[in-house]
C-alpha cells in the first residue's frame, strides 16, 4: 500500500492503516496492549471527517472513561487542525445514553432536567422502600438490594425480564417487586441511577422503532473502544445502534432454553439474557430467526461500526463485563473484518516479552503474537522490601532517582491491586515533598469511609469541631435526622456554644422525643468516655475502641455491597498508619496537611491509582507494588471466583505491566499487616511466572526481604523461571510451607480489599453526571 495520503495516516503500519481506511461494515480490531488500537480509532475518524464520509455529529465514538474521551477529543483536534465544525458523539457509555435519555425523557415518564442518582442516593431510596414493605434493613441490607439492581441492569434486565430464582434470592422472594416499586419511585422523584441510562435508551429503541431509525440513520459510523469489557447491556445498546442482526439469526445453534439447575456454559444463558432483554417473547423462539431479523433490522444500510479491544485485557468480569462479546463479534457483526496488529509501539523488548509471558499462562485466550521493534531496554526489576512501609521508601527513593536523571514525575505511575495500599504512598510522598495525584478516585484520607472515623477522633480531640460532630452524629443512623441536628445548631447559636455541649444540654430538657433524647445522651456519654479513655490508653487502640463502639464497623460489616469490604480494609488500614505518629494530636496535624495539599492537575505529579484505572494508559516508568499471595492475586478473587478469577487476576497483572514504556518494577514486601496483625507473605505466583531472561532481582536498601536469616520471599523463587534452582536455602521451604498453608486452610488469609468498587468502579460514571461519590 502507498504511503502517499493525508498526514494524519503517514507512520501507520499496513494494518492499523487497513483499520483505518476499512471504512464499510463491521471491523473489529482485536490485537495485543500498546499495538495503537486506540490510535487507530481516533485516526478513523479523523479520516472519514477528512474523506467527507460523515459529519461530527453523524459519528458515535465510545470510549471507557471520561478522561479517555478527553484525551481522544484532544488528538483529534490535533490531527484535524481546526478544521472541524461540532464534535463528534464522543464519550462513555453512560455520558451518551444520558444525553439520549434527556432528549426523549418523556418516553420514560422522566423531565428532560432528571437527577442522575449517585449510590448512596439509591441506597436511600431503597431503604424506604424496604421499610414501606416492612423487609428488615438488618437481614437484607439496601446495599445487597442495590447490587443485585445494578447487576440486572448490567445485563439489560428490566423487572419483568429478572429470571424468578434470581428476584427470589432477595428478601424471600421480593426482589423482583422491589426492583418494580424502585423503578416507580425513581419516576416520581424524576430520577435515573447509572443503569438506567442505558437500559431506558434500549427500552426506547425497542418500543419506538421510529427513534431507534433516527439514530440509527444519524450514526454513519460507530466506533467502540475497550470493547472486552462491555457488558450485555452495553452490547445491546450498540448492537440496536448498528442496525446488526439479531444472534439468533446467525447462530441457530443458540436457540434452545437453557437448562438453569444444568450450570451450563454461559454462552447459552448469556445469548437467552440477551433475547429477554431484547424484547423477545419466549413463546416466539421456533420462529426467532425472522421476527428478530425484522426487529433489529438485519437489512439495514448501515452497519460501520469498528470495535477495538484485547481479550487480554478483560478485567471488568466482576462487573459484568462479558469478554464473551468480543470473542463472538464475528457471529454477532456478519461480514465482519477482523484485523490483528501485532507490533507493539509502547513498551521495549524486556517488558514486553515478560507480559506475553506472563499472560501465556492463562488458558482461556485467543492467543497472539507480538513484537517489537525497539530495543530489549532495561529489564523488569523486581524488588523484595522487609514491610510495605520500606516498599513506600524504596520506590520513592527510585522516583526521586529518576527524577534527578531527568524524567518528568508526570511520567511516573504506582499501581496498586487494592485502595488501601495508596495510603502508604500518599504519605510517603507528603514527607519527600513529591507531587502526586490519585486517579480515578479520591485520595485515601477523603474517602468517605476515612473522613467519617478522622470526624469521630476529630470531635474526641476538640469537642468544638461542629463539623466533624455533624457528620457523624447520625452516622451509623441513630434517628437523629435533619430536624433533631437543625434544633442543635439553633441551641448553638442561642447560646454560643459549640454543638457538642448544645447536645449535652439538649438531652436534659425535654425539647427531644424520647428516643431521640436517648440516642443523642447515648453520643454524648460515648464521646465522654473515650475522652476519658485517651488519657490511659494508646491512641491507635483508642481509635479501634471509637470504631467498634460506635457501631460505624458494624455498619460497613453488615453493608453487602461490592464495596464495603474495600471500605473496612481502608479503616484497618487508618489504624495501622496512626501507628507512625506520637499521639492522636500528632496524627490528626499531620491529616491537616496531607488534606491541604492541592492537587492541581497541571503540575508536573507522580499517579497513584489502581490496576483497574491504569486501562489504556501508559508511562514511561511504571512501579507495581504488593506482588504478593492473597493481595495480588486477591485472595477474595480467588476465593469467589476460583480459576476465573485467578486469569482475571493475570489478566491485571498483564495490564499492569504493558502500562510501561521504558521501566516496570515490581515490587513485594514479606511482611505486611493485615486485621492489626503482622503476616510473612508469600510472594506472587505471578513473580514465578515471568521469564528469567527479562528479569532481575534487586534488593531494596533494607535488604533484609532476601535470604539471609530472617529472608522468606525470594528465597522461595526455586521454581521461579528466573533463578533456576540457586535457591534452595532453608528459606524457600519456610516460604513452600507457608504457601501451602495459605492455599489449603484459606482460613489464616482474611480476605484482602479489593480495589474493588470502592472507586475503580466508577471510571464510566463521572464526568457531565457527577462524580458517583
Ligand atoms: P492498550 O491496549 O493498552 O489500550 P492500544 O492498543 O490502544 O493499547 P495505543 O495506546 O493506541 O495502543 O498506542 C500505544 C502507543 O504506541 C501510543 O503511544 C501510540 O501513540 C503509539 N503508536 C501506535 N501506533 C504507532 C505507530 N504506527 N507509530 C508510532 N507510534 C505508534
Ligand atoms: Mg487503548
Amino acid at each position: 500500500r502507498a504511503s502517499v495520503g493525508p498526514k494524519y495516516l503517514t507512520g501507520l503500519n499496513p494494518e492499523q492503516r487497513e483499520a483505518v481506511e476499512s471504512l464499510d461494515g463491521p471491523v473489529l480490531v482485536l490485537a495485543g496492549a500498546g499495538t495503537g488500537k486506540t490510535r487507530v480509532l481516533t485516526t478513523r475518524i479523523a479520516h472519514i471527517l477528512s474523506q467527507g464520509r460523515a459529519r461530527p455529529g453523524e459519528i458515535l465514538s465510545v470510549t471507557f472513561t471520561n478522561k479517555a474521551a478527553r484525551e481522544m477529543k484532544h488528538r483529534l483536534g490535533q490531527m484535524l487542525g481546526q478544521a472541524v465544525e461540532g464534535m463528534p458523539w464522543l464519550g462513555t457509555f453512560h455520558s451518551i445514553g444520558g444525553r439520549i435519555l434527556r432528549t426523549h425523557a418523556e418516553l420514560a415518564q422522566l423531565k428532560s432536567n432528571f437527577t442522575v442518582l449517585d449510590v448512596d442516593d439509591q441506597v436511600r431510596l431503597l431503604k424506604q422502600l424496604l421499610q414501606a414493605e416492612n423487609i428488615d434493613d438488618k437481614r437484607w441490607p439496601a446495599r445487597m438490594l442495590a447490587g443485585l439492581i445494578d447487576g440486572w441492569k448490567n445485563r439489560g434486565l428490566s423487572p419483568t425480564q429478572v429470571p424468578s430464582g434470581e428476584a427470589a434470592m432477595f428478601a424471600n422472594g421480593k426482589g423482583g417487586k422491589l426492583y418494580t416499586s424502585y423503578q416507580e419511585r425513581l419516576k416520581i422523584l424524576n430520577a435515573a441511577d447509572f443503569g438506567d441510562l442505558l437500559l431506558e435508551n434500549i427500552r426506547i429503541f425497542r418500543e419506538h422503532p421510529d427513534i431507534l431509525r433516527q439514530y440509527q440513520q444519524r450514526f454513519k459510523y460507530i466506533l467502540v473502544d475497550e470493547y472486552q469489557d462491555t457488558n450485555v447491556a452495553q452490547y445491546l445498546w450498540l448492537r440496536l445502534l448498528s442496525q446488526a442482526p439479531s444472534p439468533k439469526a446467525v447462530i441457530p445453534g443458540r436457540l434452545e432454553e437453557p437448562n438453569p439447575e444444568s450450570g451450563d456454559e454461559s454462552t447459552a444463558r448469556d445469548s437467552t439474557l440477551r433475547d429477554s432483554a431484547m424484547g423477545f417473547d419466549a413463546a416466539h423462539r421456533p420462529g426467532m430467526t425472522e421476527h428478530a431479523a425484522m426487529t433489529v433490522g438485519a437489512n439495514a444500510p448501515t452497519k460501520n461500526i469498528c470495535c477495538v479491544g484485547d481479550d487480554d485485557q478483560s478485567i471488568y468480569g466482576w462487573r459484568g463485563a462479558e469478554v464473551d462479546n468480543i470473542l463472538r463479534f464475528e457471529h454477532d457483526f456478519p461480514g465482519a473484518k477482523v484485523i490483528r496488529l501485532e507490533r507493539n509501539y509502547r513498551s521495549t523488548g524486556h517488558i514486553l516479552a515478560a507480559a506475553s509471558h506472563l499472560i501465556a499462562h492463562n488458558e482461556g485466550r485467543l492467543g497472539k503474537t507480538l513484537r517489537t521493534e525497539d530495543e530489549d531496554g532495561e529489564k523488569v526489576t523486581v524488588t523484595g522490601a522487609w514491610d510495605s512501609e520500606e516498599e513506600a521508601r524504596a520506590i520513592g527513593e527510585e522516583i526521586e532517582q529518576i527524577q534527578r536523571m531527568g524524567d518528568k514525575l508526570n511520567e511516573v505511575a504506582i499501581l496498586v491491586r487494592a485502595s488501601y495500599q495508596m495510603r502508604e504512598f500518599e504519605d510517603r510522598f507528603v514527607t519527600l515533598g513529591l507531587p502526586y495525584r490519585v486517579i480515578g478516585g479520591p485520595r485515601f484520607y477523603e474517602r468517605a469511609e476515612i473522613r467519617d472515623a478522622l470526624a469521630y477522633l476529630r470531635v474526641i480531640n476538640s469537642p468544638a469541631d461542629d463539623l466533624a460532630f455533624e457528620r457523624i452524629v447520625n452516622v451509623p443512623k441513630r434517628g437523629l435526622g435533619d430536624a433533631t441536628v437543625q434544633m442543635l445548631h439553633d441551641h448553638a447559636r442561642k447560646r454560643r456554644i459549640p454543638l457538642f455541649e448544645a447536645a449535652r444540654a439538649v438531652v436534659e430538657t425535654d425539647e427531644l422525643k424520647p428516643k431521640a433524647r436517648g440516642s443523642l445522651r447515648e453520643v454524648v456519654t460515648q464521646f465522654d468516655r473515650w475522652r476519658a479513655q485517651r488519657e490511659v490508653t494508646a491512641h491507635t487502640d483508642l481509635a479501634q475502641i471509637v470504631l467498634d463502639e460506635s457501631g460505624y464497623t458494624e455498619m460497613w460489616q453488615k453493608d453487602r455491597s461490592a464495596d464495603a469490604a474495600g471500605r473496612l480494609e481502608n479503616l484497618k488500614e487508618l489504624v495501622r498508619s496512626m501507628e507512625e505518629f506520637e499521639n492522636l494530636q500528632g496524627f490528626l496535624e499531620h491529616i491537616a496537611l496531607v488534606m491541604d495539599r492541592d492537587g492541581g492537575s497541571e503540575e508536573d505529579a507522580v499517579s497513584l491509582m489502581t490496576l483497574h484505572s491504569a486501562k489504556g494508559l501508559e508511562f514511561d516508568n511504571v512501579f507495581l507494588p504488593g506482588w504478593e499471595e492473597g493481595l495480588f492475586p486477591s485472595q477474595r478473587t480467588l476465593d469467589e471466583q476460583g480459576r476465573a478469577g485467578l486469569e482475571e487476576e493475570r489478566r491485571l497483572a498483564h495490564v499492569g505491566l504493558t502500562r510501561a514504556r521504558r521501566r516496570a518494577k515490581l515490587y513485594f514486601a514479606t511482611n505486611r499487616r493485615i486485621h492489626g496483625t503482622w503476616s510473612t507473605t508469600i510472594p506472587s505466583r505471578f513473580l514465578d511466572e515471568l521469564p528469567a531472561a527479562n528479569v532481575e532481582i534487586t534488593e531494596s536498601k533494607g535488604g533484609s526481604a532476601w535470604g539471609g536469616t530472617g529472608g522468606y520471599g525470594a528465597s522461595r523463587f526455586d521454581d521461579m523461571e528466573a533463578f533456576g534452582s540457586s535457591y534452595t536455602t532453608p528459606g524457600w521451604q519456610r516460604a513452600q510451607a507457608n504457601r501451602n498453608r495459605g492455599q489449603g486452610g484459606g482460613g489464616g488469609r482474611g480476605s484482602f480489599a479489593e480495589e474493588a468498587s470502592s472507586f475503580s468502579s466508577s471510571p464510566d460514571f463521572g464526568g457531565s453526571f457527577g462524580s458517583r461519590r
